[in-house]
């Protein structure tokens, strides 16, 4: 018997918490986990599910246009903001409660209360007043939207959290940032009719991703009707009347009705009581870990974006499985962060696996590089002028495939299934024995012939 109310506390039930605390309790260990929102964490109640349900409502307006193309006529149609949130209010409660229900029926207690950690074995339950005791404790506790604090009244801007309980869709909303999930919003709102400028301090966008991606997603953007603004700084947002005026740095002042920062996120270890016994933290609020989730106080784990090794979903899931292996399976899980397929819900979509052509070059030197742009087959009737990009990033020397990057309809789809290639090492060749489907966008990744040569690109900032 431990000497502890629990063998593991978990703070946090989000993602990695969940699944961590699942895999303990399979195990035979007895957890508990304390969660001060909901159940789910913010993948499940305002991250990529309701994310992805409002990019899907987006696309109508668009489908609606192409249908014509097709011998369709489209009646009048009209949009409704107050049913799209009520029935992904009613989606998310569902997933809410499969959650809840699956810790329970796992043997997971769940406490309903801020924790906060008074030493490295005592949590104490904010919300209810008490202490626990366990024996490992992993905090799991995510991160938090940010805001910055030079921007004169930055009071009136809303983050991601508040994007999915708007009271009304403004006619006009700036999005602030150039992350996927600034271009993922900036996507949503203009599908669903909004006025949308994206407002962005640097040269591109989605800085880290393929230069092609950035630049191609730009020019789609703007084909869209995006007000896409670079180099741009606000520097104060004054409540007028019922609008916003916007100023920016140059002078300019933009009339909104929204301001949506969305210029990156913190990983919640603050306050916590984390330094106060040693857990060692960095400069951008990350907790350090090892290559075993496992932080400088050694029965104190951490998963997660709260760790900043890669924020996602998927990431977060596998740490929190991989700790719960390590510590209560005898069986010791290092998470491998070298390749990771991912997309980006912006329209039209992106999917990447593996190194960009900048970071083959500088890791690699000698590169080929496989790339076409072509109309997509629905394009030809609708008349729409949206171009499909796919990108193969090849080692010379061994031939093998470093990286795919794509853009166009399901790209988010197709790099998973080519996710599991780049992970296995596939080669050009390899590539080019699949057999291809037939008629397809993605039969063109097995049928790219041509080297492309170089300009050699330069990332941007
Ligand atoms: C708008 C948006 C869209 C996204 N889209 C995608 C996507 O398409 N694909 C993808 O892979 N990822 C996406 N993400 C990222 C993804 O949501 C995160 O990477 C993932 O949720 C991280 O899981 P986690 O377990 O680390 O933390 P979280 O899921 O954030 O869970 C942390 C939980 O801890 C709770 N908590 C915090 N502090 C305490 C405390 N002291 N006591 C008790 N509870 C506490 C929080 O309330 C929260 O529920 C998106 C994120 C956002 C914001």
């Amino acid at each position: 018997m431990t000497k502890y109310d629990y063998d593991l506390f978990v703070i946090g039930a989000g993602s990695g918490g969940v699944r961590a605390s699942r895999i303990a309790a399979s195990h035979g260990a007895k957890v508990a986990v304390a969660e001060e929102y909901r159940v789910g964490g913010t993948c499940v109640i305002r991250g990529c599910v309701p994310k992805k349900l409002f990019v899907y409502a987006s696309q109508f307006s668009e489908e609606f246009e192409d249908a014509e193309g097709f011998g369709w006529t489209v009646g009048e149609t009209r949009f409704s903001w107050a049913k799209l949130i009520a029935n992904k209010d009613k989606e998310i409660d569902r997933l809410n409660g499969i959650y809840i229900r699956n810790l329970e029926r796992s043997g997971v207690a769940i406490i309903q209360s801020r924790a906060i950690l008074k030493d490295a074995h005592t949590v104490h339950l904010v919300g209810e007043g008490r202490d626990v005791t366990a024996d490992k404790i992993l905090i799991a506790t995510g991160a938090t939207p940010f805001l910055p604090h030079d921007v004169k009244g930055i009071e009136h801007a809303i983050t991601s959290n508040e994007a999915f309980h708007l009271e009304e869709l403004p006619d006009h909303i700036i999005v602030v940032g150039g992350g996927y999930i600034a271009v993922e919003f900036t996507g949503i709102f203009n599908g669903l009719g909004v006025k949308t400028a994206l407002l962005y301090r640097a040269d591109r966008i989605l800085r880290g991703f393929d230069e092609d991606l950035r630049v191609g997603l730009m020019d789609e953007m703007r084909k869209k009707g995006v007000d896409l603004r670079t180099h741009a700084h606000i520097t104060e947002i004054e409540r007028k009347g019922g609008k916003l005026h916007v100023t920016l740095k140059d002078g300019t002042v933009i009339e909104t009705g929204a301001v949506h920062y969305a210029t990156g996120r913190k990983p919640n270890s603050r306050g916590l009581g984390l330094e106060e016994i040693g857990v060692s933290i960095r400069k951008n609020d990350a907790i350090e870990v090892d290559a075993y989730s496992q932080t400088s106080v050694p029965n104190i784990y951490a998963v997660g974006d709260v760790t900043d090794r890669a924020a996602l979903t998927p990431i977060a899931i596998r740490e929190g499985q991989a700790f719960a292996e390590t510590v209560f399976n005898n069986n010791p899980i290092a998470v491998d962060h070298s390749v990771i397929p991912t997309a980006v819900f912006s329209q039209p979509e992106l999917g990447t696996v593996g190194l960009t052509e900048h970071e083959a070059r500088e890791k690699f030197g000698e590169i080929d590089i496989y790339k076409t742009s072509f109309r997509p087959m629905k394009h030809t009737m609708t008349g729409r002028e949206e171009k499909t990009f796919m990108k193969l990033v090849v080692d010379q020397k061994s031939e093998r495939v470093l990286g795919v990057h794509l853009m166009g309809p399901s790209s988010g789809e197709i790099i998973q299934a080519v996710g599991i290639a780049v992970t296995m090492g596939a080669t050009k060749k390899q590539f080019d024995q699949t057999v291809a489907v037939h008629p397809s966008a993605a039969e063109e990744l097995v049928t790219l012939k041509e080297k492309w040569a170089p300009p050699v690109q330069k990332a941007a900032d």
